[in-house]
């Protein structure tokens, strides 16, 4: 599918999907089943969008790109019942949107804008059954890090803590128009069911995690000083002397369920 006298949009991360490998690929990593309420990030020029519609039936698309809104319509018009947001997906309440049946997100995300849609969606996670996206690469890498890894950090922290992440597959950039500079990864991301996540204070986490990696290779001791003090890093169970990059996601939970002293 290519609109023709669409004019990609860098600012929003327009590269679109033409490889029909990956766009199979993907479908089956998803593998919708009937009644699952999919609702993709960013649906472009249908890449995406059409084959889950024709597959699924229905589908509900969030796009902030006004242009792009009556071509998509025009070419979903006979594949199935697509529900078209025109809205910065940012401020889209997933929670609302979801209204007590949890959604399944898909995207092939804008790359510059794919942190603050992660963390909106672990924003509610509890309305999100799972997400498939499209990443750079380097991020899928980040996001799956373990302890001890170069790449392992806040954002492998703060997703680990909330969802399990598997990264499926990479993708080349030449299978987009116009191709990114980088390579890019498609990564699965399961929420855990709330009682089962352990975060006491998910503000008090957000918080420990980005002085620990905020100054990477100071000791716990150093990093934490405004938040958290020996004392506390000990009856974690953590040492004082370790560096955030060595410590499991486990570990950074316990030490923000500590009652503050
Ligand atoms: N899904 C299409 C594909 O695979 O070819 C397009 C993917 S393109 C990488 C990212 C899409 O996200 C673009 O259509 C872009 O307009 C849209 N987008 C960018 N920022 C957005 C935002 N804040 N909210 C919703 N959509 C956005």
């Amino acid at each position: 599918m290519h609109f023709h006298n669409h004019q990609t949009k860098k600012s929003l991360g327009q590269h679109f999907l033409h490889d029909h490998g990956v766009v199979e690929k993907i479908i089956l990593a998803v593998a919708p089943k009937p009644g699952d309420r999919i609702v993709e990030i960013g649906p472009g020029q249908g890449a995406l969008t059409l084959p889950l519609l024709n597959k699924h039936g229905a589908l509900t698309a969030i796009e902030f790109d006004r242009d792009l809104l009556e071509p998509l319509t025009a070419a979903a018009r006979d594949v199935g019942e697509l529900t078209l947001i025109a809205a910065d997906v940012l401020n889209v309440d997933f929670t609302t949107l979801a209204n007590g049946e949890p959604i399944r997100l898909v995207g092939n995300l804008p790359y510059n804008m794919s942190s603050p849609i992660l963390f909106h969606a672990l924003n509610h996670a509890a309305a999100v059954r799972d997400m498939h996206f499209m990443l750079q690469k380097e991020v899928v890498d980040r996001m799956a890090a373990d302890p001890g890894s170069k790449v392992y950090g806040r954002l492998s922290v703060m997703l680990q803590a909330y969802c399990e992440v598997t990264p499926l597959f990479d993708v080349a950039p030449g299978a987009f128009r116009p191709p990114p500079k980088v390579d890019s990864a498609v990564v699965r991301l399961v929420p855990r069911p709330a009682d089962r996540i352990g975060v006491d204070d998910p503000a008090r986490l957000a918080a420990v995690v980005r002085a620990a990696f905020g100054q990477r290779r100071k000791t716990l001791r150093n990093a934490l000083q405004h938040v958290a003090d020996t004392a506390m890093i000990e009856a974690a169970g953590l040492r004082p002397d370790a560096r955030a990059e060595q410590i499991e996601v486990a570990g950074f939970i316990r030490l923000a369920n500590l009652p503050v002293t």
